[in-house]
């Protein structure tokens, strides 16, 4: 018999008609041959509202609260699921992040796994059992609950499919798969057969949200192969998979967009060593992700770093660069710019062909759209944009590559 693990997001269990649905799925899944175990995410909106109330309480709620809170709406819809699969005669029970086994490290609200213990969802599953696990939270070593970062229940599942070593691992969410672009975004995006870890992970962590970026990481890790597909019909998805030979033909797999970005430029820093050092350290202090980093030096002699974060971070980044700036270098000046966007072309391709940052600029130009910041990695060439024209700048990179066709 084939161990399949299921993962359903908030939309496929976002009503009780999803959640019977779900449950009905999962019944057929049985009815095949297969043990099923799904994970479940909180129903939709539901940890968005739990965020919510406890911003009304405390503007600055403590994490370990929080964690307490959030991992309530993943309890929920396990118990529901679950009832929905006894009422269509499914011998079944839901199981919490810590009765999962579920070990994390790091800090609260951003959870890392440690290590799994499956052994009580064995010995339910050994039992003839279906199982419905709670996404997205773990308990540490001295048993604290964790949350896994937002849309954490996705690395739960390939956690859980790794450590009982399922034969088959289903993203199950409300597109059939993983598209050249957010489908909502450019119409004509296409569903891609396969894409690699590489590609789905940069993908994933330039604004791709269809999987958490530490999912992928995790999944490439441990070697997981998953599938994204639809939770509402059977149409065949997305591999996701260790790159093979085949795969270098394409130069542009996918486009990412992600908005609400912010830049900060400082210049007049002296042009000496360790400053860099001192600045960055001061960001990484505060808890402040930067993205993009583009240091140069001026005409004026002086060096000149600018630095991109999500917007919600720039007040924050401007508190902890003050004290820093004041004492390195009175020189130095703050700029700051809010209203960016990234976009991001992703493809293992471009390590073999050239021309790619070109036609991507020449793309952007003929739209009349004007570049901020650029960086690149092995696989990906990322721009800044005005974010009021980030979904213009993603249609015409599209078509540039010609995403929407078939590759030859
Ligand atoms: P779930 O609740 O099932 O975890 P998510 O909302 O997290 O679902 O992810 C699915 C969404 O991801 C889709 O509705 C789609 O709008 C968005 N998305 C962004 N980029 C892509 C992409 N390249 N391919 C498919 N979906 C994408
Ligand atoms: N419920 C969590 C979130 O909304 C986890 C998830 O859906 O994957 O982020
Ligand atoms: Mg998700």
């Amino acid at each position: 018999m084939a161990l399949i693990v299921q993962k359903y997001g908030g939309t496929s269990v976002g009503t009780i008609d999803r959640i019977r649905n779900v449950a009905a799925r999962m019944k057929r899944t049985r009815d095949e041959g297969n043990q099923v175990l799904a994970v479940v995410s909180a129903m939709s909106g539901v940890t968005d509202n739990l965020i919510k109330m406890a911003k009304e309480i405390s503007e600055n709620p403590s994490e370990r609260e929080l964690d307490v809170l959030l991992a309530t709406g993943e309890q929920q819809s396990i118990a529901l699921v679950s009832m929905a699969l006894q009422e269509l005669g499914v011998d079944s029970a839901s199981i919490t992040g810590r009765q999962a086994g579920i070990m994390t490290t790091g800090s609260h609200t951003r959870g890392r796994i440690l290590n799994m213990d499956p052994t009580l969802m064995q010995r339910f599953l050994d039992e003839g059992k279906s199982l419905v696990v709670a996404g997205f939270q773990g308990v540490t070593p001295d048993g604290m609950i964790h949350t896994l970062g937002r849309g954490g229940s996705d690395l739960t599942a390939i956690a859980v499919a790794a450590a009982l070593k399922a034969d088959v691992c289903q993203i199950l969410t409300d597109v059939d798969g993983v598209y050249t672009c957010d489908p909502r975004i450019v119409k004509n995006a296409r569903k891609l057969p396969e894409i690699s870890y590489d590609e789905m992970l940069e993908m994933a962590s330039s604004g791709s949200k269809v999987m958490q970026s530490r999912s992928v990481e995790f999944a490439k890790k441990f070697g997981v192969v998953f599938e994204v597909r639809s939770s509402l019909n059977d149409n065949p998805g997305t591999l996701v998979l260790e790159e093979h030979p085949n795969m270098e033909n394409v130069v542009i797999r996918g486009v990412s967009i992600e908005r609400s970005q912010a830049r900060v430029t400082i210049t007049g820093i002296p042009d000496e060593p360790g400053m860099s050092g001192r600045i960055l350290g001061a960001l990484g202090d505060a808890e402040i992700n930067l993205d993009m980093i583009v240091s140069n030096i001026a005409h004026d002699g002086f060096a000149r770093h600018s630095f991109t974060m999500h917007s919600s971070d720039l007040g924050k980044a401007q508190a902890a660069l003050k004290p820093v700036l004041a004492d390195l270098a009175p020189t130095a000046k703050i700029e700051t710019e809010a209203g960016i966007a990234k976009l991001s072309a992703v493809g293992i391709g471009m390590r073999s062909h050239s021309g790619v940052a070109a036609t991507m600029f020449k793309a952007l130009g003929d739209a009349d759209i004007n570049i901020g910041m650029i960086s690149t990695s092995e696989i990906k060439i990322a721009v800044t944009v005005e974010e009021p024209r980030i979904e213009d700048a993603a249609r015409a990179v599209h078509d540039a590559f010609g995403l929407d066709k078939v590759p030859a």
